[in-house]
């Protein structure tokens, strides 16, 4: 038996080729079936479902590329400080207190703030995964979940079997919305050893690693030192190449590095708010797009971002590319718009899944609204999404066909009850005793 049909009209919707007016976008099983140009869809079903969107403009839902989604409970709790003492005086002690359940709280509370900005796919790196996946269940968005791995706790072997092991239990579950990767945490909290075994671990499972790379001048530094080359050249040196991995950050790239992508396509997430923020540096945007890079947008975790608004990460790549560089045209709107989306889900090889909307894809969709004061007038719907719009303007958004979120209010997920557990969390965590 066929499943009904849900039809999603808007005013105009984004596709590969650029927006369709008065589009139709066909909805059976979850998928995009087809995007009808105005007038020419099909007249519904009596069992078919149609979703009016009015002057909304429909999206492909956006891919947050890289998060700790948990950290949501440490939002402003140890701003302004270097990365160095910010971890490992702050942020390491603070999760040493977090107990069990507390990540399933944390997760959900960061899910509200994705799926109210859109985003409808996030790829995370923490631990306590059965909770996060959980979450991820709940609230019927899609997820890459990745078991971050150090060895700098002696716990290395332990952590990877429990990845390997989340990983055959886990991946494709939630109706197929939950991938897993390994996680490996960085170059500097690992060994070149152990990155090997993960790599090993990753490809005989067939699966991908996700980890942090070339985020600071200094952790570039010290690779060369220890190891002879940079932590891009580390990944190829352990055989880290040779299975999907996604590179968040790759501020401090070399010349060297930018070479290797001739023949080498790491996917990479750009997190400007925490690079910036933290005073890291800006990742070279606009070169990267240049080579064609699987290049995704990340907001990094609330504890050093302090938002998930992927509203804002997107005016953040630009203005930090451009006053990295000094050139005022790249990149562009355009670009970040698809770095925001289709980009993201490239650089974690779901692009055959998600990240643009057409035939056999999901319908991760969002609706924008481009009314209203601090919008209007719209002379160019590109600019205003990307330059003037807040996650605010996000009033739709729909996973596999499934709504999630509709004019502020959250289907899937307790608003109140989230907001309550984390802030009681959220003091507990920082609490001096
Ligand atoms: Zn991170």
């Amino acid at each position: 038996m066929s499943s009904p049909t849900l039809w999603v009209k808007s005013a105009a919707t984004l596709t590969p080729d650029g927006f369709v007016e008065g589009a139709t976008v066909q909805v059976a099983a979850g998928q995009v079936v087809r995007v009808w140009a105005s007038g020419e869809a099909p007249t519904p079903k009596p069992a078919d479902e149609i979703l009016d969107l009015g002057p909304q403009l429909l999206l492909p839902g956006f891919v947050n590329s890289h998060t700790h989604a948990a950290m949501n409970l440490l939002r402003g709790f140890s701003d302004d400080l270097p990365l160095d003492p910010w971890l490992h005086q702050h942020v390491y002690p603070a999760e040493a207190r977090l107990k069990p359940g507390d990540i399933l709280w944390g997760t959900r509370a960061a899910l509200l703030e994705m799926i109210a900005s859109g985003i409808t796919t996030f790829v995370d790196m923490y631990f306590a995964l059965d909770e996060v996946a959980q979450a991820v269940r709940e609230s019927g968005t899609r997820a890459v979940l990745g078991r971050g791995l150090i060895t700098v706790s002696g716990r290395g072997e332990e952590a990877l079997a429990e990845a390997s092991d989340f990983h055959r239990r886990t991946q494709g579950s939630a109706d197929g919305r939950i991938t897993t990767w390994l996680a490996p945490h960085a170059p500097y909290t690992t060994t070149p050893d152990y990155l090997q075994a993960v790599g090993e671990a990753a490809r005989a499972l067939g699966t991908g690693v996700h980890i942090h790379l070339s985020e600071t001048r200094r952790e570039v530094e010290d690779c060369l030192a220890a190891y002879g080359v940079t932590p891009f050249g580390l990944m190829r040196k352990v055989g880290l190449d040779r299975q999907p991995l996604l590179a968040a950050h790759a501020v401090h790239l070399t010349a060297d590095d930018l070479e290797s992508f001739s023949d080498w396509r790491p996917g990479i997430a750009h997190n400007p708010i925490s690079n910036l923020k933290m005073g890291c540096g800006m990742a070279p945007v606009a070169r990267l797009l240049e080579l064609a890079m699987p290049l995704g947008l990340g907001t990094d975790g609330v504890a050093s971002a302090n938002s998930l608004d992927f509203f804002l990460t997107m005016k953040a790549s630009i203005w930090g590319a451009r006053g990295a560089t000094g050139d005022p045209c790249w990149p562009n709107a355009a670009q970040i718009l698809h770095a925001a989306s289709a980009g993201g889900a490239r650089a974690v090889e779901l692009h055959k899944k998600t990240g643009a909307i057409a035939p056999g894809l999901a319908a991760d969709l969002i609706g924008v609204s481009l009314q209203g004061v601090g919008l209007e007038p719209v002379h160019d719907r590109i600019s205003t999404l990307v330059y003037s719009a807040t996650a605010a303007a996000v009033k739709t958004v729909l996973v596999d066909g499934k709504l999630l979120y509709q004019d502020g209010a959250f289907l899937t997920l307790d608003q109140e009850a989230i907001l309550a557990h984390a802030a009681e969390i959220g003091r507990r965590l920082v609490a001096k005793n």
